[in-house]
């Protein structure tokens, strides 16, 4: 077979995993058409046209967000930290059910209200723009991790759980300037069945 001709697979723009509209009242729908529509399909395209005629087109996305840097890594990781961030918003979120997790942030933030608060207060102190993410390192150990940009727990090898994206963009259209409202209204979309099925996956390596 000649190879020469293949064309390697762009990355690609993840479907909403749910309509525009099944995050009201939290996240409005003109939030979530400009977020993903817009945000998120900007960072695709960048990164495919920056990507071309260059070794990371044989890549897969997480691979690119490992190994690259300046703008290459700046769109992969925002390309990967949208995808996850959308994935664990749900219309009808499930709550924390006992287990491996519920124990865990019990064990680390005394309750799963503890971690919430934790979490508005490091999205708050985030200068700029940048993702706030509960992470779990090799021991198992619960952390709440902020980091400017586009900047992805993988880097540091820890195993991203939930991610809070704290650019204006994602937020702006809904709370104007009222980041921490933004994240406790954010809270309540938050599947914890996603959350605890990431945890599991790690937990299983
Ligand atoms: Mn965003």
């Amino acid at each position: 077979m000649n190879t020469s001709t293949k064309t390697p697979a762009a990355i690609t723009l993840a479907p909403l995993p749910y309509a525009e509209d099944a995050l009201e009242p939290q996240i409005s729908a003109e939030t979530l058409r400009y977020h993903h529509g817009k945000h998120h399909a900007a960072y695709v395209s960048n990164l495919n046209t920056l990507i071309a005629e260059t070794p990371y087109v044989n890549y897969s996305l997480d691979e690119i967000v490992m190994r690259s840097e300046g703008s290459i890594f700046n769109n992969a990781a925002q390309v990967w930290n949208h995808t996850f961030y959308f994935e664990q918003l749900s219309p009808s979120p499930r709550p924390l059910a006992e287990g491996a997790l519920a124990d865990a942030v019990i064990r680390d933030f005394g309750s799963l209200e503890g971690l919430k608060n934790e979490i508005i207060r490091a999205s708050t102190a985030l200068f700029g723009s940048g993702w706030v993410w509960l992470v779990c390192d090799r021991r198992d150990h619960l952390a709440i991790l902020p980091l400017q940009n586009a900047g992805n727990p993988l880097t540091h090898s820890l195993t991203p759980l939930l991610a809070v994206d704290v650019w204006e963009h994602a937020y702006y259209i809904d709370y104007r300037n009222r980041r921490a409202d933004s994240v406790g209204a954010l809270w309540d979309r938050v599947d914890w069945t996603v959350v605890s099925e990431r945890f599991c996956r790690m937990m299983r390596k």
